[in-house]
This record gives structure tokens, C-alpha cells and sequence, in this order.
């Protein structure tokens, strides 16, 4: 008997999935079993990644495809506690071939194994449309509540993980999600709030004052500007912005941004160890705006800016 594509794809994937104690039942039910601990929060992340929009899969290879759909869900678990397993639904476009199926799964699932988040489910569709990926990732706090955007105090440090700016060069796609640095911070110091860097410093910072209700004034020359973006300016010279403006909006940098008091920071910029830098760039006030001070001493509001999905 030979199986339909979907199933020969479905029995390749549970065979390289890989398992945990946390997942008692993987792939192959019609549910997955989780063992969940009662002493933590159980946290669930979904993203949805369209060929045309959060990659274009003719360019990037499926493989590529496959991995950024579940680093993007590994970043916001990482701003909120650690991974236990992933779920992974893919619309398929018809003209594809097993091969190109099969390169997909070897992205998501490399990258899972690397950061122990086994897949434990999905689903397969093919269809005439352009292919269509949807992971969603099952987590849980690492202490008894996780780690949320409404908490930054006034008098908070904001601190942010890694360099900003330019991912649109490649490192959209290949970035590393930050876990080990979600972990390693929670070990030294405990964040006030932290949130994921998705859409842009300017606009990722305003959803933690938002739901904080306060404000912040950041200091433009402390803010860490990738060398992707000095660099393609020179070669491409695409932009005319200014290279902090940049590490403000382009989007896409999925580094950690966090807020602890000044005594957490002290404590935690004395200990930490880990090769990715993590870097001041201003402080948390109790008027409700987003100020940004130049090297000259100017200060302005910041206003979020960065990608908008457009609809309606
Ligand atoms: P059902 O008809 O009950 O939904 P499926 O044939 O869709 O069953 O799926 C069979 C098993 O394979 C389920 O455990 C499901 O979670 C898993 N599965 C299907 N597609 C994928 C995928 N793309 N990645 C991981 N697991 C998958
Ligand atoms: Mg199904």
C-alpha cells in the first residue's frame, strides 16, 4: 500500500521528532499529552508566516522558512519563561515536491532539538496558494509567574540584549532565538517586564509602557546599532536614515527588552558571562511618553514606528 504524500510526510516528521519527558504523548494521537507543572504558568504562543510577507520562500529555500516560523515562537516564549514543545501546521502549495516538504520540517525540526522544544503535533494541507506555516509553542514560566510587559517601575533600568537594526540583510531569518539569555538573566536578576523585539525597539518599548502605564526616556547614543546597518549602508547604500534610526525601527532584531531596577542591574551587568552583550539605554519615568535624548542633549518624543499589516 502506499500512503498518501501527507501521511509518508507525517510518519518522516514523528520519526525526527524527538521526544522529552515533558511531552508523555507526541506525535501520532489526536492530541498531544503534556505534563504540565501546577507550580508554574503554563504559556502558549502562536505565529502565523506567509510566503510573501515574513519571507519569500523561492529566495530563502524552505528550509529557512521552516526555521524562522519557529525561531519567531521561540522568541516570545523566551520573553516569557522556557519551551516544552512545539506544534507545526503547514498549508503545502501543490507544485511542491517531497524533497522541498521534507527541507521545511529539517528547519523547524533542527532547530528544536537544539532548544529542546520537541514537536509534538500539527497539521499537513496542500493547496493551489503559496505556502502557509503556523507554529504555535507551549511553554511555562521559569519561576511561579511569567515574566510580563505590564510591570516596568518608575525608576526601572531598560536594558536590551544584543545589537539592533539591518535584520532585513539575512538576519530575519537566521537569527537566534534568546532563550539562554531569558534563562541565564532569570538565574542573576529578576525583570520588572520584558517583551520580545518583533516589531522595533520604538514600537516593542511602547507595549511595555503602555501596559505599565509610565513612560521612558532613552539615551540615542547608549542604543547598540547592528553592523549589518553601517555595513549594507556602505555597500548598498540603501538608506538615507541615519544608522540609530535604524536600531529604532527596522523590526525584526528579536533580541529581549527588559526593565529591573537599578540594584537588579548592577547585579546583573557584574555577573553576566554570556558572549551576547546586554546594554542600558535609558530609564523608566512616570510620565506617560517615550522621549529620546540626542548626543547633543536634544529631547524628542519617540514616536513607534517600524512594519504596520495593512487591512480593511
Ligand atoms: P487528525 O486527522 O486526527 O487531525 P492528522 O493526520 O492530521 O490527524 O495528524 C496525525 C498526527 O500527526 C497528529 O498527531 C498530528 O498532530 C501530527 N501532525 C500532522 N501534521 C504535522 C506536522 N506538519 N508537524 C507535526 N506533526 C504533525
Ligand atoms: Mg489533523
Amino acid at each position: 500500500m502506499t500512503l498518501r504524500p501527507e501521511f509518508a510526510l507525517i510518519e518522516r516528521i514523528q520519526k525526527a521528532a524527538g521526544g522529552s519527558s515533558r511531552v508523555p504523548l507526541g506525535i501520532g494521537d489526536d492530541a498531544a499529552g503534556l505534563a504540565c507543572r501546577d507550580d508554574r504558568e503554563t504559556l502558549v504562543a502562536t505565529d502565523m508566516l506567509l510566503d510573501g510577507v515574513h519571507f519569500v520562500v523561492e529566495e530563502c529555500g524552505p528550509y529557512w522558512a521552516g526555521r524562522k516560523a519557529l525561531a519567531v515562537n521561540l522568541s516570545d516564549l523566551a520573553a516569557m519563561g522556557r519551551c516544552m514543545a512545539s506544534f507545526v501546521s503547514i498549508a503545502i502549495p501543490r507544485n511542491w515536491n517531497a524533497r522541498e516538504a521534507d527541507e521545511l520540517m529539517r528547519g523547524v525540526l533542527e532547530l528544536a532539538a537544539k532548544w529542546d522544544c520537541p514537536v509534538a503535533g500539527g497539521d499537513t494541507n496542500s493547496w493551489d496558494g503559496r505556502l502557509v506555516i503556523n507554529v504555535a509553542v507551549v511553554g511555562e514560566s521559569i519561576e511561579a509567574t511569567s515574566i510580563r510587559r505590564a510591570g516596568a517601575q518608575v525608576g526601572d533600568v531598560i536594558v536590551v540584549s544584543g545589537a539592533l537594526g539591518g535584520s532585513i540583510y539575512g538576519r530575519h531569518l537566521m537569527f537566534e532565538p534568546r532563550l539562554d539569555v531569558a534563562l541565564q538573566l532569570l538565574k542573576l536578576a529578576r525583570p520588572n517586564s520584558m517583551i520580545d523585539l518583533s516589531d522595533g525597539l520604538s514600537s516593542d518599548l511602547w507595549h511595555i509602557l503602555k501596559a505599565s502605564h509610565v513612560g521612558a526616556v532613552l539615551e540615542q547614543k547608549l542604543i547598540p546599532v547592528h553592523e549589518d546597518v553601517r555595513h549594507h549602508a556602505d555597500v548598498v547604500n540603501l538608506s538615507s536614515q541615519p544608522a540609530f534610526a535604524h536600531a529604532l525601527h527596522d523590526g525584526e532584531d528579536f533580541e529581549l527588552l527588559f526593565t529591573l531596577s537599578a540594584a537588579q542591574w548592577e547585579t546583573l551587568r557584574q555577573n553576566w558571562k554570556l558572549p551576547i552583550a546586554l546594554t542600558k539605554i535609558g530609564m523608566i519615568v512616570s510620565e506617560e511618553a517615550c522621549r529620546i535624548v540626542s548626543e547633543t542633549g536634544e529631547s524628542k518624543e519617540l514616536v513607534p514606528g517600524g512594519y504596520v499589516h495593512r487591512f480593511g
